[in-house]
């Protein structure tokens, strides 16, 4: 029999196997099983190849859960990854928004030094294994995979969402935990690019801009982000739409969609009527794409321009409509795009069933569920990997230190 069984070797399993191991007995079995061929895979696409493995400014407020004074809990409670790492030996660099990264500006070096701690500490690694199910009996898990059957008294489910099926994650964890007699929040695709139909921004795609864009259900203000809005062949993307797409749940989110991109947020309607008006003095008798030249990105202006569905020739009464429409120009139709694209999931398995300080699971003793699989999804910045290895960390220490035997090694 296995002592301690981590299933998922991604970041909240890596980091539970780690912490598992270090803090256990001596002789104490830490296996990780993962079913791709590697285990971080996922680890070594994030940030774009540099990991944001945390944030400075972690705080409630930039997650997601339908059980959000939990959440904040937990995440008051749970171990500090950064400092857990930086005792470990990384070296890490933060950017002016708070984003944590390896100094080296490279998931592999980050993921080389995992590996690295693993190793040391005799973890066993189990690779394309697929786990099926999990059984409680006689005081001990059974779980079932493509390449057999292991027995262990204390098992952590890190299986992840559902966001990025292309690196594992399909979903599993919380169909397991619903065969578990378990409550699952509905999953959603989240940190995820939006696709607009009214009107579908054609002919920019590529184009950024920097903007503040408000979104609202109807009338009603939901939420407001500012930073860089990127224009794809279907919509909208970027990490201000990304974190807006959070608020875009299937089941009880808003009902009629809309966000409002303001292109001039530092200057008011009447200041952008002026100084249109001061182009139309300086460049008498130009046309409005002439007009924009300078100005703003010639392809958003044109867009901008067909928006206010003015005619061709701008006068100066047509100014507040282009002002208008320049600080409120709006977007409907919104389908967020599916799990392929999303970065995390929103929804999953219901946080008051897990003990808040150790997320062991409270009606199955010693089985812990760890990282996507809960209901708390992050904003992007490093939030999602601190939730993962946070609450890895946290599980793993708690089921070495909670296994029968004494004597717990140091490193
Ligand atoms: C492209 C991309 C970029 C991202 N960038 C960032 C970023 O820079 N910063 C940030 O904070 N967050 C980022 N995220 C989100 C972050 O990566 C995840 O929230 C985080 O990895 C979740 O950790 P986890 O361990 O819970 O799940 P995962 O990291 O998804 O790991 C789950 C593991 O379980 C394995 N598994 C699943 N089912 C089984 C099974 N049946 N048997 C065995 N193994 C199984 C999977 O193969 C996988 O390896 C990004 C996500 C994506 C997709």
């Amino acid at each position: 029999m296995e002592q301690i069984l981590v299933l998922g070797g991604g970041a909240a399993g890596i980091a539970a196997a780690i912490s598992a191991a270090e803090s256990a007995p001596a002789g104490t079995k830490v296996v990780l099983i993962e079913q791709n061929p590697r285990i971080g895979k996922k680890l070594l696409a994030t940030g774009n190849g540099r990991c944001n493995l945390d944030n400075t400014g972690i705080s409630p407020e930039r997650y997601f859960s339908s059980d959000p004074q939990t959440m904040a809990r937990m995440l008051g409670s749970m171990e500090d990854p950064l400092q857990w790492f930086h005792s470990h030996g990384l070296l890490t660099r933060t950017d002016p928004e708070g984003r944590v990264y390896p100094y080296s500006n490279q998931a592999t070096d980050f993921l080389n030094l995992l590996l690295y701690w693993l190793e040391r500490l005799g973890v066993e690694i189990k690779v394309n294994c697929s786990v099926k199910s999990i059984t409680q009996k006689n005081g001990s898990y059974r779980v079932e995979t493509d390449q057999g059957q292991f027995t262990a008294r204390s098992v952590i489910c890190a299986f992840g969402g559902q966001a990025g099926p292309q690196f594992g994650t399909n979903g599993f964890g919380c169909e397991l935990m619903k065969s578990l007699g378990l409550h699952v929040q509905s999953e959603y695709p989240c940190l995820v690019a939006t696709q607009c139909d009214k009107p579908r921004p054609s002919g920019l795609a590529g184009i950024r801009a920097k903007a503040a864009v408000t979104l609202t259900d109807g009338e009603k203000f939901i939420a407001r982000e500012e930073g860089e809005v990127q224009f794809t062949d279907q919509g909208l993307s970027g990490i201000v739409i990304m974190q807006l797409s959070n608020y875009l749940k299937p089941k009880g989110g808003p009902r009629r969609p809309i966000l409002h991109i303001d292109l001039f947020p530092s200057c008011t309607e009447q200041e952008l009527v002026n100084i249109l008006r001061q182009r139309i003095k300086l460049m008498p008798g130009a046309t409005a794409e002439e007009l924009m030249t300078g100005f703003i990105h010639k392809r958003i202006g044109s867009a901008v321009w067909k928006a206010t569905r003015l005619p061709g020739r701008l006068s100066p009464s047509d100014l507040p409509t282009l002002a208008r429409t320049f600080k409120d120009w709006q977007f409907a139709g919104l389908t967020p795009l599916g799990w392929q694209q999303a970065q995390t999931t929103g929804g999953g398995m219901t946080l008051s069933q897990v003990d808040e300080e150790s997320f062991m699971v409270r009606s199955m003793p010693d089985l812990y569920v760890v990282g996507e699989t809960l209901d708390a999804a992050g904003s992007c910045g490093g939030f999602n990997l601190h939730w993962a290895f946070g609450s890895g960390i946290t599980a793993g220490r708690h089921a070495a230190t909670h296994l029968p035997s004494a004597n717990h090694k140091k490193r």
